[in-house]
């Protein structure tokens, strides 16, 4: 750590961003409902003046060089780190997950391990001919200013995913948080600019119309948007106008599929965090379950008993290891899934409502058994603590059933390693794993097909969608 990095509590971080008093929007805590602080709301206008400012900063950010660029990058790691208590707590407050379990905490170190990754990643030029009569090699340049617009259910580290690699290819970043969970972006943007040199990374806080601008201004070389599908399609007609370089991290309905002679007892507590990380808000979770007939009920039981010994609440109470939901359109939406699938038939196994005794926003962690495809609990995308358990008796239908959606950003296959890696290249998605669901590290590339998007984050391949090939033949 460097002697000038500054250690800040929750209340002088936020002081740093808050708007002032009487303007911005009041951002609750998630499990109490309680005012958090003021996020700024900024327009257009301030769009267009950031994206002024990043364009300045560009050509001398990339002038710098690889080695200051990765040195800077290595001390906003630091930075971070030092606040990491201050930032997981406001990050708890505000999107709800808890401190502990793979979680607030688990985020804001992830941070850190990302840009340190990312910072130490190499992406040389290639030869890419060199025959004695000609020499061409493909050089990677940076593509200019960067928009990051990124979601309310890990805001902190999918931003850094989208920062990392454009600072780090020297590239200048205009970042717009959610607008649910705007504050611990902002917060750890403003510990990061502690080292960075002015404007090469500038967040603007607002509504979708600032998202929107941000994605069509003319100034914006390339745009790293996660978020929804629907989301995902505007972009695409945006950038139609300025013709940005697009990365595209969609919604995901991954679909798990254990084979017969899996062992469910060893397996329950993996696929339960499959599918329950960060209550079940999270883009590449597991949500949707088909289990072979042969080992349907042992499976359902023991995933019964992790979720019933696994603690929800407050997340600043270091027991707990599930929060509520982040906002209320998103628990409205748990909510009518479940019901319509009891009221198509589904078995609930345990949960099946509102914890209302925890908060307005928290759902009981919950297993809905004897689901079929067409339940919407199953076609839809539930993003919370809900997992449907769907029996099948022939590995055929669950690839079918795995492939029909028009997602395809992760799945997995559980059981024996062989066989289900010849499932795994039938399936229609970005990532298969085996035996395990959602691990993501920052040499391995992700991304999505179909409606889960396209392009691909993390490792060199990363660093290569934020920069632009040049050849230089000759
Ligand atoms: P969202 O699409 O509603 O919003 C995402 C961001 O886009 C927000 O910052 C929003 O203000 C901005 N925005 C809204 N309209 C815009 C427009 N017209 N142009 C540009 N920006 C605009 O998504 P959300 O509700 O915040 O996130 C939940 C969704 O994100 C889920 O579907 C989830 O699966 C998906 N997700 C995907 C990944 C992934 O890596 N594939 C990761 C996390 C979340």
């Amino acid at each position: 750590m460097s002697d000038s990095t500054q250690v800040l509590d929750e209340t002088a971080l936020l002081d740093r961003i808050q708007a002032a008093e009487g303007a911005g929007r009041d951002i609750l805590d998630a499990a109490t409902r309680e005012v958090i602080g003021r996020a700024p709301v900024q327009d257009i206008s301030d769009v267009d003046a950031a994206v002024a400012r990043a364009k300045a900063a560009q050509p001398g950010w990339e002038a710098r060089g690889h080695d200051e660029r990765i040195a800077l990058l290595m001390k906003t790691a630091d930075a971070i780190d030092a606040n990491a208590e201050a930032l997981a707590r406001l990050l708890s407050r505000e999107q709800g997950k808890p401190l502990n379990g793979p979680n607030a905490r688990f985020e804001v170190g992830a941070c850190s391990g990302w840009l340190r990754a990312t910072a130490a990643t190499v992406l040389e030029p290639q030869v890419v001919v060199d025959d004695g009569e000609v020499h061409a090699e493909m050089h990677y340049r940076a593509v200019g200013v960067v928009g990051a617009i990124g979601p309310w259910n890990w805001p902190m580290m999918i931003g850094i995913w989208q920062i990392a690699p454009a600072l780090r290819m020297g590239n200048t970043v205009v970042v717009k948080p959610s607008e649910n969970t705007p504050l611990s972006v902002l917060a750890m943007l403003s510990v990061m600019n502690d080292v960075l040199p002015a404007d090469v990374l500038i967040g603007v806080s607002g509504d979708r119309e600032v998202g929107a601008r941000l994605a069509a201004h003319p100034n914006i070389d390339k745009v790293m948007f996660t978020g929804s599908t629907a989301t995902g399609r505007k972009i695409i007609e945006s950038s139609a106008g300025n013709l940005a370089r697009l990365t595209l991290e969609l919604g995901g309905n991954d679909a798990g599929i254990v084979l017969p002679g899996a062992d469910p007892k060893a397996i329950a507590q993996d696929l339960f965090w499959g599918a329950f990380i960060n209550t079940g808000q999270t883009c590449a979770a597991l949500k949707r379950l088909y289990v072979h007939d042969s080992i349907y009920n042992e499976v359902v039981d023991a995933l019964k008993d992790v979720v019933e010994q696994t603690p929800m609440g407050n997340g600043l109470d270091e027991k707990n290891v599930l929060g509520p939901l982040q906002n209320k359109a998103q628990f409205d939406i748990v909510a009518r899934l479940v019901d319509d699938a009891r009221a198509n038939g589904g078995r609930i196994v345990t949960g099946g409502a509102p914890a209302s005794e925890l908060g307005e926003l928290f759902y009981q962690p919950t297993l809905v058994a004897d689901v079929a495809d067409g339940v919407a609990l199953v076609d839809e995308e539930q993003f919370g603590p809900v997992l449907p358990i769907i029996r099948y008796s022939d590995v055929e239908e669950a690839i079918a059933s795995a492939n029909q959606l028009e997602f395809g950003l992760g799945a997995s296959v559980w059981g024996d390693r062989d066989e289900a890696r010849k499932i795994a290249t039938r399936i229609q998605s970005g990532t298969v794993w085996i035996n395990s669901h959602g691990g993501v590290h920052p040499m391995i590339p992700f991304g999505g097909v179909k409606g889960s998007g396209y392009g691909l984050e993390f490792g060199v391949e990363g660093l290569k969608s934020v920069a632009v090939p040049q050849i230089i033949n000759g």
